[in-house]
């Protein structure tokens, strides 16, 4: 699904050279190598804070603890994403509110998180899916007017552009409150283990944040609050600082396969190929609102499931993302919820199949992947 091995090749000297001079240093932990991604990370995404942490599940949970929301409140999330979102709202004692998404773009239903407010609702999690950014104008709209927090998992779209209506440019991420990303390996920007940050362009939050992540500590010793231990490490920072110098261009790989799998499946009418913007069904080689974390199909008329199996023996990684829906989760079940509300999740997780994505595909591999999709659906 991924070729980081292949990618590794292109950036082997710079990440070896910065990963033995921490070694050289033995500054692991908060060291220059942390502080120094931070800021360049800060002026990427032109957000004010940064906050690294250990990882992306740390940094919605820690997101969630800098807002100060508090067991009973009521927060409102995707029903088809990766379950670490609705992990931590669980964790925290908060209640956990899931709704439907959209079709064709898989991100929350805007109408839907309007429905579920009620007077105990304190924030929206939208999670822009599989790398394109979820409809903010209007989860900005809604959060303004019933007075919520906006938290955005952006662990699949770091280096997304979300264009305004009124024509303004954000990266995803920095449109909320408060954001949340993930350095795992696979993510567009990973790193050699684990990893996360939270941006904010808030200081208060920001400043509250910097101490939850550090054991509650806004003076060495004094705990003020009750905080975490979450920590990105030197070795980790010094190859996310190669890797971000080049996210652009993995991001431009990524949209290039993108395109190259939408043109092959042009016409196929069991094949659905992903949006790249609401108003763009289909091909679209400009947009940058997609960073294709997952480059992901929906298959009508056919065996989805026989499709996935077809493809591994052709030798084709694929992943199914994700095959149930969260609110039938052992884990996060609640008699609360009506199956009449989920029936797009219930849907997509019947239809999607996610092919490889990642900044290494060339146009003869894209080839062999989609004449065999082609063959199986049409056969
Ligand atoms: C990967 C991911 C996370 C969790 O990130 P980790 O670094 O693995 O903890 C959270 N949300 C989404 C949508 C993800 O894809």
């Amino acid at each position: 699904m991924v070729d980081l091995k292949g990618q590794y090749e292109g950036i082997k000297d710079e990440v070896n050279s910065s990963v033995l001079e921490v070694m050289e240093s033995s500054a692991f932990i908060n060291g220059p190598r942390v502080h120094q991604f931070q800021k360049e990370l800060e002026a990427y995404l032109d957000v004010k804070h940064v906050i690294p942490c250990a990882n992306g599940t740390d940094a919605l949970q820690i997101a969630m603890m800098g807002l100060g929301l508090k067991p009973g409140d009521e927060v409102i999330t995707a029903d088809f994403t990766f379950a670490a979102t609705v992990e931590v709202i669980a964790l925290l004692g908060l209640t956990p509110v899931l709704v439907d998404v959209e079709p064709d773009t898989f991100n929350i239903d805007v109408k839907a998180v309007e429905r579920a407010i009620t007077p105990k609702t304190k924030a929206i999690v939208p999670v822009h899916l599989f790398g394109m950014c979820a409809d903010m104008d209007s989860i900005m709209d809604l959060a303004e007017k019933h007075n919520l927090f906006v938290i955005e998992d952006n662990a699949q779209a770091i280096g997304a552009n979300y264009t305004s209506g009124n024509g303004s440019k954000k990266k995803a991420g920095t449109i909320g409150h408060v954001g949340a990303t993930s350095f795992f390996p696979s993510k567009n920007l990973g790193c050699y283990g684990d990893g996360g940050a939270i941006f904010t362009n808030d200081d208060d939050l920001a400043h509250i944040i910097r101490g939850v992540v550090n054991h509650g500590m806004y003076k060495r010793y004094y705990h003020d609050v009750v905080g975490v231990n979450s920590r990105l490490d030197s070795i980790q920072a010094a190859v996310l600082s190669s890797k971000l110098k080049r996210l652009d261009q993995y991001n431009k790989a990524r949209q290039e396969a993108a395109r190259k799998y939408n043109v092959a499946f042009e016409g196929e009418a069991n094949i659905v190929t992903p949006v790249a913007k609401k108003e763009c069904s289909g091909i679209c080689s400009d947009c940058d609102c997609h960073v294709f974390h997952q480059y992901t199909l929906k298959i009508k008329n056919s065996d989805r499931d026989a499709l996935a199996q077809h493809l591994n023996e052709k030798g084709i990684p694929c992943g199914v993302y994700y095959p149930i829906p969260l609110h039938l989760q052992k884990a996060y079940a609640d008699s609360r919820y009506n199956e009449a509300d989920f029936e797009v999740t219930n849907s997509l997780v019947k239809e999607v199949i996610s092919l490889p994505m990642h900044t290494e595909l060339d146009q003869e591999q894209i080839d062999f992947i989609t004449s065999t999709v082609k063959s199986f659906v049409n056969g």
